[in-house]
């Protein structure tokens, strides 16, 4: 089997969309499988797209994601360069190669003849609408003016365009592999243009010389490339490399939760949730969007998730490190219909891996916050507090989001929990629970169950509705980690203030 080289190939036409962290990871995945390699080729040839800054940001998400490149622009290689707008006189001698076959041709009409032509054809309610077979021979090109005319444009420095000569009614037959079999008569293509007046190649001249030049095995690319992979297959054959010819895999569209449409930054803006993998400020309207990592997504958790969107191994794991999805990975379980981009999933995909970590792992977060606050705490009660609110976290920030109440006493109450279950029978449950938790030598979850359990013997008092209360003077609150835990991290002398605060100042139901 030819080696397998794959190619990630963005354009640097602004922040790099997590469907594009999808195509780049599928690419890994089957080079590091076969043993091949993967390619990063910057498509910058289009100038009015191009965006400060995004070629960077394209760098530093793959690079965050761990998505490692062996070949291309940050890496150097045998091909180099590796970005586009560097390679022009390559593509130019393509071009040129291809006229001289007869497979392509100069036109220089100006943008107010083809819009004439646009306009006539609407009137003639004609079924083609675009340059090509049936309009070619009308318009100022190659074809229809005399070499001594064209040299002389030329000569003159009048701006042109080289276009591709599409060949009439022929099916062109391709065969995808997840798609299939697919076939499209040339007659419904157009003379597209493979060099623009600029002296750039467009996108499809570009792709495909390069993919050839390359060596590339395979195109894995979005499923909005495939109807122009006919076209790409017409120029491999005019070029006389269609036996070189990549196979090619379009992958499924991302589709919004619901199933209905495509998953748009506008959908994702609306519900609250990234679409890009790192934070990203559009230099042309100053428009912020938080990212996946600095929304506090672990990159092996997004990778897992991702991998699913239009994947699946055939079997009920869904937990798969970046070892176990090289290994597993294959284009044929690459399904056809469109994956639902479900950003709950990709939360949970977020807390199995922290779920997984060990405590001395989480602590390093709630150390960075604490740290961030100024706070001192022994790295052991870190571990502590970080072990008990291991269940109940999603992302990274809510250790200390949901840890804080270790290091603040709660400086205000929840009234309505106040009113409802502060009482008199509460001070006097809790005022004994201080003497007995003072007499205790080691406060631990066994120890503080125990007391609870004197107090109650004691007072009288059922323990289980002083459970809110007790949990409302320590946290100000009604929710949280295991209350006897938060007990035993907080200690004696904590405890005790806190539960001393709260009787002096809440005000008594009667
Ligand atoms: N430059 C194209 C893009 O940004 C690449 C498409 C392809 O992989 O052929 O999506």
């Amino acid at each position: 089997m030819k080696e397998v080289r794959v190619r990630f190939a963005p354009s640097p036409t602004g922040a790099l969309h997590i469907g594009g962290v999808r195509t780049a990871l599928y690419n890994f995945l089957l080079a590091r499988q076969q043993g091949g390699t993967m390619i990063l080729r910057i498509e910058d040839t289009d100038q009015n797209r191009f965006v400060p800054g995004a070629e960077n940001y394209i760098l530093e998400s793959l690079k965050w994601a761990g998505i490692e490149i062996d070949e291309g622009v940050g890496k150097g290689g045998p091909h180099a360069p590796y970005r586009q707008s560097e390679r022009k006189s390559i593509y130019r001698k393509y071009a040129k190669q291809l006229i001289d076959s007869g497979h392509a041709y100069y036109a220089f009409d100006t943008e107010e003849e083809l819009e004439a032509m646009r306009e006539r054809l609407k009137n003639q309610h004609s079924s083609e609408q675009q340059y090509g077979g049936g309009t070619r021979l009308q318009m100022k090109n190659s074809l229809t003016l005399t070499a001594e005319e064209v040299n002389k444009k030329i000569a003159d420095s009048e701006p042109y365009v080289i276009r591709l000569k599409v060949p009439a009614n022929e099916d062109i037959q391709l065969t995808d592999l997840i798609r299939g079999e697919v076939v499209v008569n040339s007659s419904q293509m157009d003379d597209k243009v493979l060099m623009k007046s600029d002296g750039m190649p467009t996108y499809h001249l570009a792709n495909v010389v390069d993919d050839y030049l390359m060596k590339i095995s395979h195109v894995i690319r979005g499923e909005e490339w495939l109807p122009s992979a006919p076209l790409h297959v017409l120029l491999y054959r005019f070029l006389g490399w269609e036996t070189e010819m990549p196979r090619f895999a379009h992958l499924p569209l991302l589709l919004k939760a619901d199933g209905n449409g495509k998953l748009s930054k506008r959908d994702a803006d609306k519900a609250g949730f990234p679409i890009f993998p790192l934070n990203w400020t559009d230099p042309r309207t100053n428009e912020f969007s938080k990212g996946f990592r600095e929304s506090g997504y672990l990159p092996e958790a997004l990778l897992n998730f991702l991998a699913f969107l239009g994947w699946n191994p055939g079997t009920e794991q869904e937990i798969f490190s970046m070892a176990e999805l090289i290994q597993s990975f294959s284009l044929e379980r690459i399904a056809k219909h469109g994956a639902r981009f479900d950003i709950q999933k990709a939360q949970w995909f977020n807390q199995q891996y922290l779920k997984a970590m060990s405590g001395a792992d989480l602590s390093k977060y709630l150390l960075a916050s604490l740290a961030n606050e100024k706070i001192n705490c022994p790295p052991e009660k870190a571990i502590k507090i970080c072990e008990a609110l291991r269940e109940r976290v999603s992302f990274p920030q809510e250790f200390w989001e949901q840890g804080k109440i270790f290091f603040l006493a709660p400086v205000s109450f929840d009234a309505q929990l106040v009113s409802k279950k502060w009482n008199a029978d509460v001070v006097k449950f809790l005022t004994r629970f201080i003497d007995y938790l003072k007499a205790l030598e080691i406060v631990e979850v066994s120890e503080i169950k125990q007391i609870i359990e004197k107090t109650a013997h004691s007072t009288e008092i059922v323990s289980g509705k002083m459970m809110q209360p007790l949990r409302l003077a320590l946290t100000g609150g009604a929710s949280g980690p295991d209350l006897m835990m938060i007990i035993e991290i907080l200690g004696k002398k904590e405890t005790i203030k806190r539960i001393e605060f709260a009787v002096a100042t809440l005000p008594l139901k009667v």
